[in-house]
């Protein structure tokens, strides 16, 4: 093939990578340790490079663990430090939530990716609804925050 045999009109299919949360993968991170059905992912993501993190274990937490909400605020808020993360235990877990958001930062950083699939829902990953002082409300989990504060398009499969 001649470098003029290339068409001009056909982009190179997208190659960066995207985070795409484990659970989606039906990896069984979830706190409950059960495996959910994998997600059909849209077309657009076929043969892109999938990263799956976990935000909850990757910041400690084991799998099974106790079910979280938020207290006096959503990932944002937490991120500025004026809200926490607590399980149903009663044990504030914020320090784990916001570890894991950390790597799951560096993790995007070092890959250089540009995009995540994210579980809506999650105290972690949720996009457009998160659960807190006992009500479903709107707002972004804390590494869904934390990525979007680095310009990563953050999108909600629910
Ligand atoms: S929603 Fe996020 S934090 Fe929760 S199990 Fe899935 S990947 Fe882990």
């Amino acid at each position: 093939m001649k470098l003029s045999d290339i068409s001009t009109k056909d982009p190179a299919p997208d190659s960066t990578p995207v985070l795409v949360s484990a659970c989606l993968l039906g990896l069984p991170t979830r706190y409950d340790g059960k495996p959910l059905e994998v997600v059909h992912l849209p077309e657009r993501f076929n043969g892109r490079v999938l990263i799956p993190i976990c935000p909850e274990q990757l910041g400690g937490l084991p799998t099974p663990r106790p079910r979280q909400e938020f207290r006096g605020g959503a990932g944002a808020e937490v991120l500025e430090g004026n809200a926490r993360i607590v399980n149903e235990d009663g044990v504030d877990v914020t320090e784990n939530f916001l570890r894991g958001a950390q790597i799951a930062c560096e993790i995007a950083k070092l890959a250089g990716a540009k995009e995540a699939l994210f579980k809506d829902g999650s105290p972690s990953c949720g996009i457009t609804r998160v659960t807190m002082d006992g009500k479903e409300t709107t707002g972004l989990g804390v590494t869904a925050a934390a990525l979007r504060k680095l310009g990563i398009k953050i999108i909600a499969c629910t």
